[in-house]
């Protein structure tokens, strides 16, 4: 007992230390399950407590599914995934659970059997209404014919998943239906399903690519919302659509099937949805994340199609933030000079291994220079401010009498004032705990890079180089990674 209640002021400090960085994290929910049926499960219970209609489509029949979420969303229905043959047990005891008056099927009878069609009706279910078709397009042109009257379309590439997956929540939302196209020509049901419904515009998604200049010359009134890559698609459209949006669902870009089922739900959310790779956030996704500031993040399937580091970045506050990395000096101009140490050189070290850190973490760095390059003071300033970057931070080191020694952090009052002295604080108390280095403080210092810098800045002198017990530490790439583990510990407590 007494052992227990001498170890409690340790406890307590240690949540002390810890809470205020539990408070900044983004929230991350992932939808899991052992299989695509039981990620959409998994989703419909996110989303749904109850549902009176439920649709329900082949899990591998990506085109049907996605072409399926507004009318999906019309019905206020979770998407449910089955085989085609057999109902899958997870879909079955779910739409158990949910009792729901009506199903709606999506595809012919070899994407969902009459077999699955006479189990789910065993369940009780009074109505049981299938929306076939001889093809993609065709079952795109019925669910179409499901849909309110609206004079817009969504036309994208029946093969190009990912962006009828990207733009399904917007569409859902507002009543449009997907109709799907080769890249080269226009299916006839897709004519026929604009011919009956009065299309007047087109909202085109994808590449030239996915949807052909031969093809969009052809749509009413068409608008294309394209992109480099998928990620990219993706981005364009949370930027039209979704610029507010401080949350986003996150899925895999390259495999659907657990994702499949989402896009209803981020509909339901009105939120984007976002692709990434499995293993790391691609920049177009960390560019929609930090342009709207994001911070709260569904994530569908388990950890192979989305693997933890993803979620890793997704939850560090840093994740989409523009941070521009300035090694001090370069070319000609090498800095100081001491214990045979140049300046410039012992800053592009520790400003490589920053930017690296904050790469990993899921922030989009910039580097002022990559290499031993000479720039002005004022191109450094230009360059952040033309990438728009959302911080700045300097790397220097310093140079004196031999016996001048310690670490210390500058900010200034021009611009950011409050901003850039609590940015200097977080980087100044890491920095010299990490290099084991004399405290000298944060100081406001009237130097050029943070006096004119418009968004918050700082500039860090990590030691002396005239003074050899600090010049040792430079020179150590142990200390140097210390270091910069500091600096991106000060960036991310700084958010
Ligand atoms: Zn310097």
């Amino acid at each position: 007992m007494r052992v227990l209640l001498r170890s409690l002021p340790i406890i307590v400090l240690g949540l002390i230390i810890f809470v205020p960085n539990a408070f900044a994290a983004n929230s991350v929910t992932r939808l899991d399950g052992a299989s695509r049926y039981e990620v959409a499960v998994n989703v419909s219970k996110q989303g749904w407590s109850s549902a009176s209609t439920v649709v329900v489509a082949n899990g591998k029949a990506y085109a049907d599914v996605l072409s399926a979420t507004p009318l999906a969303y019309k019905n206020n229905a979770p998407i449910l995934l089955t085989e085609s043959s057999n109902l899958t047990t997870p879909t079955k005891n779910r739409i158990s659970q949910l009792k729901p008056s009506k199903v709606i099927v999506i595809g012919g009878t070899i994407s969902v059997s009459n077999n699955v069609v006479n189990q789910i009706k065993s369940l009780g279910v009074s109505t049981v209404e299938r929306i076939g078709g001889a093809s993609r397009y065709e079952v795109a042109e019925n669910i179409a014919k499901k849909l309110p009257g609206t004079s817009k379309a969504v036309i994208a590439n029946g093969k190009a998943y990912a962006d009828s997956m990207a733009i399904g929540a917007y569409a859902a939302r507002n009543g449009i239906p997907i109709l799907l196209t080769t890249s080269s020509s226009i299916p006839t049901p897709t004519k026929d399903a604009m011919k009956s419904k009065g299309t007047t515009s087109t909202i085109v998604v994808g590449g030239e690519i996915s949807v052909s200049k031969s093809v969009y010359s052809q749509l009413p009134s068409p608008t294309r919302i394209g992109g480099s890559s998928r990620f990219e698609v993706a981005q364009n459209i949370a930027k039209k659509y979704y610029s507010s949006a401080k949350a986003a669902v996150i899925s895999n870009g390259y495999t659907y099937a657990d994702a499949l089922a989402g896009s209803v739900l981020a509909a339901k959310q009105n939120r984007p949805m976002l692709f990434t790779d499995a293993g790391s956030l691609p920049t177009p996704t960390r560019k929609a994340i930090g342009n709207s500031d994001m911070s709260t993040f569904t994530v569908l399937g388990g950890t192979i199609s989305v693997k933890s580091n993803v979620v890793s970045q997704l939850k560090n506050p840093i994740v989409g933030k523009k941070i521009f990395i300035d090694a001090g000096h370069g070319g000609h101009d090498s800095g100081a000079v001491g214990n045979g140490l140049y300046e410039k050189n012992v800053n592009l070290d520790v400003a490589k291994l920053v930017n690296t850190k904050l790469s990993n973490g899921g922030a989009l760095p910039i580097m002022s220079r990559s290499s031993d390059v000479y720039l002005t003071l004022s191109e450094r300033v230009s360059k952040a401010q033309s990438n728009n970057a959302d911080l700045f931070v300097s790397i220097h080191a310093n140079s004196a009498a031999p016996s001048a020694s310690g670490t210390e952090t500058y900010y200034y009052t021009t611009y950011e004032s409050a901003n850039s002295k609590r940015l200097a604080t977080e980087i100044q108390n890491r920095l010299y705990a990490a290099l084991n280095t004399k405290n000298r403080g944060v100081k406001i210092g009237n130097f050029h890079v943070i006096r004119e810098s418009k968004m918050p800045s700082s500039l860090v002198e990590l030691a002396f180089m005239t003074n050899l017990s600090d010049a040792t530490k430079l020179k150590s790439s142990t200390y140097k990674e210390k270091g910069a583990k500091a600096i991106y510990d000060g960036i991310v407590a700084y958010y």
